[in-house]
């Protein structure tokens, strides 16, 4: 069965009596070359794949060709009446139904994938949560290698932006400091059904064996980067100062000893010069 036919698809569903739901954030990928390519990217034949969200099985297809092993998680049980036809072929593929951010990953893994050289994470994620659930991956410390995921076009310029260039975030900064991180190619939105009104990306987070700086106390790191992104438009200065209840000459004088300006902007500091601060303060 082709999945990424259109008319296929539509067939499936309508027997099934299936309808999108927006609120799930589901925009099934009606493009051919897209999944085999994120398959190859993500995994070999040793791995144990971890999906998040599998739709109908059109990413989890293509995995299950090349991983040693395929869980998929969805939330949406509607499906369990068409993923057992799409995915009948597929003998190394188990789906788990429930809540991404809920269910012990941990857990599965160890379950699931303890024969499997690597594990690694996979999916065409839901746009409605997708940071939370990057997040959620990169702070549990799971034992995995790498992040493979198609996210909204502007998330991925966020996500894989450089420390100190007017597309970071306080996201940005967390996610360098778990992974290495690279938009691998721009998947337009016509290539979904139904279609969204933005484009897509699909991106690689390679998890790192240790951060790239090393910090006093991660949370007080973790604080300062959200203080440091609260208000754009504010420097640095005021807004830490604000957010983090600490007294301004005393910023200023952590500023001025890691050489910055005490005009400077939050957005504007590498990953040193944080890690600096916030040994610092
Ligand atoms: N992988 C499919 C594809 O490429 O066509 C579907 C991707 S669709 C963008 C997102 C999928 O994630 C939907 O099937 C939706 O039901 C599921 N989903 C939404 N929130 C979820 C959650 N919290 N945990 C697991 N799956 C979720």
């Amino acid at each position: 069965m082709n999945l990424s036919d259109i008319n296929t698809l539509k067939n499936l569903l309508s027997r099934h009596g299936f309808s999108f739901k927006k609120s799930l954030g589901q925009n099934f990928l009606i493009d051919s070359s897209v999944c085999p390519a994120m398959a190859e990217a993500a995994c070999n034949e040793n791995t144990g794949v971890l999906e998040i969200g599998p739709g109908v099985g059109v990413l989890t297809y293509e995995l299950s060709k090349i991983a040693k092993k395929v869980v998929a998680i969805e939330l949406d049980e509607r499906l369990k009446k068409v993923l057992p036809i799409t995915l009948a072929e597929c003998e190394n593929v188990e789906i788990i139904y429930g809540d991404a951010m809920k269910l012990d990953l941990h857990k599965i893994i160890e379950e699931h994938f303890s024969d499997c050289d690597n594990v690694c994470v996979c999916a065409n994620l839901p746009y409605y949560i997708t940071s939370p659930i990057v997040m959620m991956l990169l702070e549990s410390h799971l034992p995995i290698k790498s992040i493979t995921v198609m996210v909204q076009l502007e998330a991925a310029q966020r996500l894989c932006a450089e420390v100190g260039s007017r597309d970071a975030g306080a996201v940005t900064v967390a996610v360098n400091y778990y992974a290495e991180s690279e938009i691998l190619f721009s998947v337009g939105r016509e290539s979904f059904m139904p279609s969204p009104n933005v484009d897509s990306a699909v991106i690689q987070l390679k998890i790192r064996e240790n951060p790239p700086i090393a910090v006093k106390n991660e949370k007080k790191f973790f604080s300062l980067v959200k203080a440091c992104f609260a208000q754009r438009r504010k420097t640095l200065l005021n807004t830490v100062s604000n957010t983090l209840k600490i007294d301004k000459n005393e910023l200023r004088n952590a500023l001025n000893q890691i050489g910055l300006s005490d005009t400077v902007r939050g957005e504007a500091l590498t990953m040193e010069q944080l890690a600096a601060l916030s040994d610092l303060i």
